[in-house]
Order: C-alpha cells, then sequence, then structure tokens
C-alpha cells in the first residue's frame, strides 16, 4: 500500500542500493532519481485525499443504494441562504464544511444549516494558505477555535474535519489525532472556484455522478448556487437520493 511509511521504507532500501551503485561504479545519478522519487511520492501524497497517504479520510462509500452526499466548504456567506432555499425546495440534505471565522460573521446562516437539516462540520478557523506548513500545534488551533466557533452559534460538537485545500501531511495528521476528529476528502471534485463557467462545471460533476460518490462544491458564488439547481434536478432524473454526511456514511458526526 502506497502511504508515508512504506515509501520512506522503499526509499531507504533504494538509497542503500544507490550506495553500492556508487561504492561499485562511482554512480551519482541514482542517488538524484531516489530522491526525486521521494519528494514526488510525498507530494502527490499531500494533495490527494483519496491516497490516504499520510492520514485515513473518506471520501465515498461502496453502496448498492443511490446514495451520494452533497458537501460545501468555505461559508457560510449569503449564498449559503439561496442553496439552503433550494435543498429544501427539492427535499436534499447536504453537509457544510464551515469556516469558524464565517460562522461568527454570519452567525444565522449557520443556524440555519443545522435548524433544516444539514450537517455542519470544520473546515478550520481562519482557511490559512499556508497551513500545510503549520506545526501539528498550529493546525490543532485552528481546528479546536473553529469547534468552538461552531458549537458557540449552533450547539454542535462536530466531529468531523475537511483540510483546506484537501492538504495533508504528517502534522495535520497528529492534530486530526489530537482533536479525535475524522477527515472527509470527497471523490468528485467540481472545481467551482475555478472553473468560471456554470455549464462546465455542472457536466464535470455530471460525468462523474455515481451511488456512493461525496461531491465537492463551495457556497461562496452565485454560480455555484446555479449549479446545485442543475445538480438537484439531475439528480431527481436519475432517482439518486442525497443525504447528509451522517446518514450517507451512517456514523457519528456530532459528540452530543
Ligand atoms: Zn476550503
Amino acid at each position: 500500500m502506497l502511504n508515508f511509511r512504506n515509501t520512506t521504507y522503499g526509499c531507504i532500501a533504494l538509497l542503500l542500493m544507490a550506495i553500492l551503485l556508487w561504492k561499485e561504479y562511482q554512480l551519482y545519478y541514482p542517488f538524484l532519481v531516489v530522491l526525486l522519487l521521494y519528494i514526488g511520492t510525498l507530494s502527490w501524497g499531500a494533495f490527494d485525499l483519496r491516497l490516504n497517504f499520510f492520514m485515513q479520510s473518506t471520501y465515498d462509500r461502496k453502496t448498492s443504494t443511490n446514495q451520494i452526499a452533497i458537501t460545501f466548504d468555505d461559508g457560510p456567506t449569503p449564498y449559503t441562504l439561496e442553496i439552503l432555499d433550494l435543498l429544501n425546495q427539492y427535499g436534499v440534505k447536504a453537509s457544510f464544511f464551515c469556516i469558524g471565522s464565517q460562522v461568527l460573521k454570519y452567525p444565522e446562516i449557520a443556524k440555519q444549516i443545522v435548524m433544516q437539516g444539514h450537517v455542519i462540520a470544520n473546515h478550520s478557523m481562519n482557511h490559512p494558505n499556508s497551513i500545510g506548513f503549520f506545526s501539528s500545534d498550529s493546525v490543532a488551533v485552528e481546528m479546536k477555535h473553529a469547534n468552538q466557533a461552531i458549537e458557540k452559534i449552533t450547539g454542535k460538537k462536530t466531529l468531523l474535519y475537511r483540510p483546506p485545500f484537501g492538504v495533508s501531511n504528517p502534522h495535520i495528521a497528529k492534530a486530526l489525532d489530537y482533536c479525535a476528529m475524522t477527515s472527509i476528502g470527497w471523490s468528485i471534485r467540481s472545481l467551482d472556484t475555478l472553473n468560471r463557467d456554470e455549464n462546465k462545471i455542472f457536466k464535470r460533476i455530471k460525468k462523474r455522478l455515481r451511488p456512493g460518490k461525496i461531491i465537492l462544491l463551495h457556497d461562496t458564488s452565485k454560480k455555484t448556487v446555479h449549479v446545485v439547481k442543475s445538480l438537484l434536478i439531475e439528480l431527481q432524473t436519475n432517482k439518486l437520493e442525497a443525504l447528509n454526511l451522517e446518514d450517507f456514511l451512517n456514523q457519528k458526526v456530532y459528540e452530543n
């Protein structure tokens, strides 16, 4: 299995072989090959939660049902209200990975998320761009402060965390353990923050839509509101049932 420990052991073995080659034939390039291989594999592991390279993340579910999960990151924002209206209209429950500072900025919207039967979860306190370079203590502070903000406003003690940018590393893994939280990834990335064309975003999701998938969207733009509307119609047409993560994963998402 490709993970941090196996990759490190594998590269140490290759390094020993490189030393033998150097002693025998005075070859230097095997050292470079081993170094590039190690850096390349670690970088891949850091940006793809589905590899479970540094830590375990749930990113889909094997299922014979017609169920999927829709998740939103980076809110709440005023667009969240429009999305909540649409979800309500189509009788769909979703999950919102909220930024703690946004929860404090829009407390009424955060309360609405919970009151309408959706799951609220942790997406760090401030979503720092450099969180991938934080110590485990600093990551834990980001997690804890967001948990406190969510609990203060909604009364919910969330157990689910989604790493900002989907970045993982040993520090984030340690903070996750320390805060006793579960990491949630995704299996359909909508790219709704990168792509400007809402039709392209929707088509990208539609192409990958299968039971058991977790879709990643962001409740931060009008564009995504339109994509959500198309998605909800598509789900209805294909008789796919979207559930919040508590029901989709059939696991406890709050401490209380
Ligand atoms: Zn984010």
